[in-house]
């Protein structure tokens, strides 16, 4: 399981979801050991800028019920086939991880933001808040 650098909160978990549920994956059909191979370590880094920009935020719903297609139609497809095979998976493997998605499954999807929520947009906010923090703190001194 793998820990995303950028995501935080809902995004963070969902996050090491799809990273866990890859690693079943490349197991048993690319042969990998604890690592990725190169071709599934793509797919998770397109996951992740996926999770930062999506609209949605912390609200994002699950993939499967989201309305919006974010994802292009060849990542798409390889993403289809890892979670058919690995969601059964996850129960044993991940029961936390697991219950958590199926539960997150049945909520609603909710109203898309208006505003800018996603993770991207309140981490680079963050950053400027923090560039201009210090700005000021030098400035006094
Ligand atoms: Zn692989």
């Amino acid at each position: 399981m793998q820990v995303s650098e950028l995501l935080s909160g809902e995004l963070a978990t969902e996050f090491k979801t799809v990273s866990a549920m890859m690693e079943i994956y490349c197991k048993k059909y690319h042969g990998s050991g604890s690592n990725l191979c190169q071709n599934c370590r793509e797919l998770l880094a397109y996951a992740e800028t996926k999770l930062d920009r999506c609209p949605y935020g912390q609200k994002k719903p699950t993939c499967n019920k989201c309305p919006i297609h974010c994802y292009k139609p060849e990542p798409k497809e390889r993403m289809r086939l890892i979670m058919r095979y690995s969601g059964p998976r996850m129960l044993l493997k991940h029961p936390i991880l697991a219950v958590r998605h199926l539960r997150h499954e049945k909520r609603e999807v909710p109203e898309q933001p208006k505003v800018n929520v996603s993770n991207r947009h309140t981490r680079l906010e963050l950053a400027k808040q923090g560039a201009e923090n210090k700005k000021a703190t030098r400035e006094k001194e």
